[in-house]
């Protein structure tokens, strides 16, 4: 999404309230965050939109996301693990949490203690949590994770076919939500969308009525009968493109950009970095900026002589990636760039509304999930936007 001509002020706004120590700064924009999950709410109509932030938001910082996305209407929050659960509960007192790891046996106080919602996907999570329930004389609550072809996490249809069997065990715990998966919904043409929606129906009719859950990002994205009561959006909220192709409406939430801390003239012929596999054409201004695969820079955007590769911009000026990518270092081509705009101590931006996550995952053949979820704990956080 194109922000205007704020290019040089958007490396300007990274440098506010950095430290003077800080080599690489990750600006979360918690207003386009916001604005984003307010978007997905409406797409969504009258079903509930939650908020998954499970891998540390996508990257982004669990605590201010959820924060910000309570702030503007967000209740329900998915993480994956009983430790992320726990922070997003000292954050958010009062929201409702699902571990979509499941139940992890004998670790049913570590749910309770903190109001936390195991996301249940087998016969025998939801034994060993209808009887903790009886044992307390509780009916807490729970969500089932049913299988529509993902095969990953969810209750098969015989274990399902089971479970309805087994009297009484809905009276034991409260089934809040009913879920599934959707495997291929990056892909709106895929059959399988309509496969897993119809499998769902089916069984989900096996079970005591109760809420249900079906879309990710990319399924709130297939219409109304997707919807159900709840959609789950990750990525969408972060910026990131719901489906393969297409445009992408979501605004730009993730803005990263790292010092210069070596400059230096390199002669036609040289070669740069690690393997010698970029040699330089012309006589060439080459910086080192401080942001490499340990900040989550993805080596796979290594640029070798003549290959097309990831571009940076200081102000308005492209700087291109040479080079391979190493722990701690890119190395970019600053030869157009007048002198007193390439200096030591600048910042380089090297990703955000120019070069998105999306660009940057499609050269790299991953996918914007993995870019964000490996951000380094290096990269000092920013987040701007309020709250
Ligand atoms: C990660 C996840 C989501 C969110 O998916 P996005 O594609 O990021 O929107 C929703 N539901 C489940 C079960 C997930 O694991």
């Amino acid at each position: 999404m194109s922000r205007g001509p704020a290019n040089s002020g958007t490396v300007k706004r990274t440098r506010k309230g950095v430290p003077l120590s800080a080599r690489a700064v990750l600006t979360v924009d918690l207003s386009a965050l916001r604005s984003n999950w307010a978007r997905l709410n409406e797409v969504s109509g009258r079903a509930e939109c939650a908020g998954v932030v499970k891998a540390d938001a996508y990257g982004l910082g669990i605590a201010p996301i959820a924060r910000a996305l309570t702030n503007e209407g967000c209740k329900t929050f998915f993480v994956a693990s009983i430790d992320e659960g726990r922070i997003a509960r000292e954050v958010q007192p009062g929201a409702v949490i699902y571990i979509l790891d499941g139940l992890l046996p004998g670790a049913e106080a570590h749910y309770s203690g903190f109001d936390l919602r195991p996301v249940l996907s087998s016969l025998a999570e939801v034994r060993d949590w209808a009887a903790y329930c009886r044992a307390r004389n509780q009916k807490l609550a729970a969500a089932l994770h049913i299988e529509t072809g993902m095969h990953r996490l969810a209750m098969p249809e015989d274990e399902l076919k089971q479970l309805v069997a087994v009297p009484d065990i809905f009276a034991a715990f409260d089934l809040c939500l009913v879920m599934s998966h959707l495997a291929c919904a990056d892909d709106p043409a895929n059959p399988m969308n309509e496969r897993q929606r119809h499998l769902f129906n089916s069984l989900r009719a096996l079970l005591p009525p109760a809420p249900a859950s079906l879309s990710n990002s990319g399924g709130t994205f297939l219409g109304p009968n997707y919807h159900y009561d709840l959609v789950r959006p990750g990525i969408a909220l972060y910026g990131g493109r719901a489906h393969e192709g297409g445009p992408n409406p979501m605004r730009t939430v993730v803005r990263m950009a790292a010092r210069i801390v070596h400059l230096q003239k390199v002669a036609a012929g040289e070669t740069i970095g690690y393997g010698g596999t970029f040699k330089v054409q012309r006589p060439s201004r080459i910086a080192t900026i401080a942001c490499g695969y340990a900040d989550g820079f993805l080596r796979a955007l290594s640029v070798a002589t003549g290959q097309p590769g990831p571009v940076g911009y200081i102000g308005d000026y492209p700087v291109p990636v040479v080079g391979r990518v190493s722990m701690d270092f890119i190395t970019v081509d600053v030869t157009d760039v007048p002198e007193d705009l390439a200096r030591r101590g600048g910042w380089v931006e090297v990703m955000g509304d120019r070069v998105t996550v999306d660009d940057l995952t499609d050269q790299a053949g991953t996918i914007g999930y993995e870019l964000l979820s490996r951000l380094g704990p290096r990269v000092h956080r920013v987040y701007e936007g309020g709250s």
